[in-house]
């Protein structure tokens, strides 16, 4: 089915807005990726269930993402249907003993500054990643030596077909860079942060600190997706690209950070194949002179 008609059939069943060939560099941080045959954005809990129903009845294919922030899509885009949760579920509230109860879709940035404000701590690490929490949480964001499911105290998921679940911090099985949300799949939909008490001040100090960092040590002027590999054990990506002089390196639009070895930055008109490409090479080169082989952290989509 074209993604037109099956945008029509959808527009029927959810309240949410249903896009028909949206381009995916429209909800990218990298700004890279082809169209996805339908993209919508779920308003509320109600509207995702019904549609993960609908979508099992028709047996369409979908795939989940929060801000797109640590993803490439593929030049050849997503068959079958995007489900975007940012800026949806984004609620967040204040529960009991330190507890921050922050919808999926709320945004990791807003969601830190909601601590600060209350002088909740633990979050300050995470101040300045983009995306939302629900893929912070999926994908166990990590900075400064802080992970994000450190500070899960539980979550609420819905399984592929349409079950509600909630989850503790074991049973979400953390690892680097994944959990058990990703490993199943589940779709995330709230999570407990559970935070200690602290001045808010002081809260916001450190945030402030973990912020300065980011900012002199990433190059946030250009699309980019984030780390492009995961760190190999004990040591930093970035320390094994830079010491094979690949700072610099560019395939098409795609370049490896000059400031950040370990970013690819889109420098105008990359293409995720130019990424890709470059991707390998850099891959190639580091295991040729160091015996090692970087596993790739942004999320390749599509195809
Ligand atoms: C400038 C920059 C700096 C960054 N710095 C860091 C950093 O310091 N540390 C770090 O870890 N990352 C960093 N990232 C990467 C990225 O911001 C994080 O991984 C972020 O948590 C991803 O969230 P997202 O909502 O954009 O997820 P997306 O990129 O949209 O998705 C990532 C994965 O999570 C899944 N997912 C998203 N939401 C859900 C959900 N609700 N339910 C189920 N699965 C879901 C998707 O299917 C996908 O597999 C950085 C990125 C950029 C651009």
């Amino acid at each position: 089915m074209d993604g037109m008609t099956l945008a029509l059939q959808l527009k029927d069943k959810v309240r949410g807005p249903v896009y028909a060939d949206e381009p995916m560099s429209r909800h990218t941080s990298f700004r890279i990726g082809g169209p996805a045959d339908v993209l919508v954005v779920p308003q509320d809990i109600k509207d995702l269930l019904a549609l993960i129903k609908v979508l099992s009845d028709m047996q369409a294919p979908f795939h989940i993402i929060g801000a797109g922030t640590n993803l490439l899509v593929k030049d050849e885009g997503i068959r079958g249907v995007v489900i975007k949760i940012a800026n949806t579920l984004s609620h967040i509230s204040r529960g009991d003993d330190g507890i921050l109860r922050c919808g999926a879709g709320a945004l990791l940035p807003s969601v830190c500054k909601n601590a600060a404000l209350r002088g909740l701590s633990g979050l300050e690490f995470a101040s300045g990643i983009p995306g939302t929490v629900g893929g912070a949480v999926a994908m166990n964001a990590a900075a400064f030596g802080g992970f994000m499911a450190e500070f899960v105290d539980t979550v609420r998921a819905i399984t592929y077909d349409g079950r509600q679940i909630s989850l503790d911090r074991e049973n979400l099985e953390p690892g680097t860079k994944t959990t058990r949300i990703l490993t199943e799949p589940l779709i995330l939909v709230e999570v407990d942060f559970a935070l200690k008490q602290d001045d808010p001040e002081r809260v916001r100090n450190r945030m402030e600190e973990y912020f300065q960092k980011r900012a002199h040590g990433q190059p946030l002027n250009l699309p980019s997706a984030g780390c492009a590999f995961k760190n190999p054990t004990g040591e930093g990506a970035g320390r094994f690209i830079d010491a094979a002089g690949l700072k610099g390196t560019c395939v098409g639009g795609a370049e490896v950070s000059r400031l950040h070895a370990n970013f690819i930055v889109n420098k105008g008109g990359a293409t995720a194949e130019d990424v890709i490409s470059l991707m390998k090479h850099v891959q190639e080169v580091v295991y040729s002179k160091f015996q090692v082989m970087l596993e790739p952290e942004v999320r390749i989509l599509g195809g």
